[in-house]
């Protein structure tokens, strides 16, 4: 008997996903480079289905029906393009390796092309949800060629997660757009906690509530329109006491967060773009203030507001709400960002990736998963060619309804001198889309001042300059 599907890398990862297959009753060929991970495997979860393990790349390639079809889930970079090309040298025409991994697109698309040529399908696929979603049913966003889901769409929508019986897996677009996508959530993830993290921050410090208190508020929020799985873990970190020292758990980890590249990625690629993602560069960029402990050490002593300063009286009573609101606002801002880079990106490189879906495919099995995300789904339900989620009528009115504890969440958070970047830019893009007139105008009269750059008229076709240096007079261009 031969394999269905194979796994090699069985890290955490990995062995999840084989064992995912398992349970949906695919026969699976697993491998790992160091053997020992094999056999454990094999120890601990062989009478959980049908594993076919293999010693080496030939034997596991060998092991596998045709079309083949090889996962990779070993660490991104290097490590897997010497694994793709072990596997390559013994398969056939019309075989697929999937990538499962946190690959960069740009790699996928390169590997796509690559392979293609040797007539090999590559799949680059994200997969969302950590430890527990491989195994239980993670969000699978998978690219590559559309022939090739035809053969492993079937298995990949067996083992994703499931919300109202569809499937969190869908063919995204041709090579990296999976792996573009799961960029992008990513990026979207980072906003989410950054904003989760300001509302804690502003809260504790305004109105002086312990951890557990605020353990208790986010319980709450969860039962509204915030529901969501970073909510409602928020709720369970917040509320973790530390055994050792019985102080709050928040309070005993060192204050400096890390990060493994996918949301500095997802930056990198809106500036190549020009798609402003200013959530989650706020939430990168804050990640890279806290990891400065040098710097801090030293600010320290900067002034700041009047000790004394307080949340302007009767605002006080309501901070809790306001920050619901404003969270909520901010939310709503970081994914319509996200949603442009996807919608950019896919028309910069030719994908056709159907926005509404991708909200689909978050729902269930992904760190983002949130109620949510069924309202963005309707949004593009509603409207395909949305120039904005914002524009949107249910977030229209979501944000109309949150706009004014928004601007004084903010005013409050720079008023006692709590640094709250997610927020306040949410805000100031929100307003900058709205301004009727921008002071782009003047940034475009400086460029031609110095550098004759040239501008648009209002009231004419054409692009003009001004003659700064003499008598002012304007010339066509
Ligand atoms: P790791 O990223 O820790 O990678 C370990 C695996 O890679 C091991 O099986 C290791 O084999 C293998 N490996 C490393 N270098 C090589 C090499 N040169 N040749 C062959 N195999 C190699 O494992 P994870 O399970 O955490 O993650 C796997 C992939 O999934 C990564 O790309 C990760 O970014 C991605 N991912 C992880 C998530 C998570 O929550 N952890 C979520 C979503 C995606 P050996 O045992 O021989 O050392």
């Amino acid at each position: 008997e031969k394999a269905d599907i194979g796994v090699t890398g069985l890290a955490t990862m990995g062995r999840n996903l084989a064992r995912n297959f398992a349970h949906h009753g695919y026969v699976v060929a697993v491998h790992n480079r160091t053997e020992e991970r094999t056999r454990q495997l094999m120890d601990d979860h062989a009478g959980e289905g049908a594993f076919l393990p293999s010693g080496s790349v030939e034997e596991f390639v060998a092991s596998l029906n045709r079309p083949r079809k090889a996962i990779i889930m070993v660490k991104a970079g290097a490590p897997t393009d010497a694994v793709i090309e072990e596997l390559a040298a013994y398969m056939e025409p019309g075989d697929m390796i999937i990538d499962g991994g946190n690959a960069n697109y740009e790699d996928t698309r390169r590997r796509e092309a690559a392979l293609k040529e040797r007539g090999l399908h590559f799949v680059g696929t994200g997969i969302s949800g950590g430890e527990e979603g491989a195994l239980n049913g993670p969000s699978i966003m998978p690219g590559g060629a559309a022939e090739a889901y035809k053969t492993l769409g079937p298995l990949l929508e067996d083992i994703a997660a499931k919300v109202d019986g569809t499937p969190c897996c869908v063919h995204v677009g041709p090579d990296g757009a999976g792996h573009f996508v799961k960029m992008v959530h990513n990026g979207i993830e980072y906003s989410d906690m950054q904003l989760i993290a300001e509302s804690y921050d502003l809260l504790r410090q305004a109105l002086g509530l312990s951890p557990a208190e605020l353990a208790e508020i986010f319980r709450e929020w969860n039962r509204g329109e915030l529901e969501s799985y970073l909510i409602e873990i928020t709720a369970e970190v917040l509320g973790h006491v530390d055994a050792a020292t019985g102080r709050p758990f928040v309070d005993v980890v060192v204050d400096q967060a890390e990060q493994k590249g996918t949301g500095r990625w997802t930056v990198q690629s809106a500036l190549d773009l020009g798609v402003p993602v200013t959530g989650i560069a706020e939430a990168v960029f804050s990640r890279a203030l806290s990891g400065h402990p040098d710097q801090r050490a030293a600010a320290r002593g900067l002034a700041g507001p009047d000790a004394t300063a307080k949340p302007e009286a009767g605002v006080h009573a309501d901070l809790v709400e306001d920050v619901r609101r404003a969270l909520y606002a901010s939310k709503i801002v970081a994914y319509a960002q996200g949603f442009d880079q996807m919608a950019e990106a896919s028309k910069e490189y030719g994908w056709d990736i159907d926005l509404g879906a991708m909200a689909t495919i978050w729902r269930g099995g992904c760190i983002i998963r949130a109620r949510f995300l069924d309202r963005i789904r309707a949004a593009y339900d509603a409207d395909r060619k949305l120039p904005t989620l914002l524009v949107d009528p249910t977030f229209a009115s979501a944000l109309s309804e949150a706009q004014d504890a928004w601007r004084r969440v903010v005013a409050t958070a720079a008023t006692i001198g709590v640094p709250t970047p997610g927020f306040s830019s949410a805000l100031a893009y929100y307003d900058g889309l709205r301004r009727d007139r921008l002071p782009a105008a003047l940034v475009q009269g400086l460029r031609d001042f110095f550098g004759a750059h040239t501008y648009r008229r209002v009231d004419r076709e054409g692009s003009f300059h001004t003659d700064w240096s003499a008598d002012r007079t304007e010339h066509s261009a």
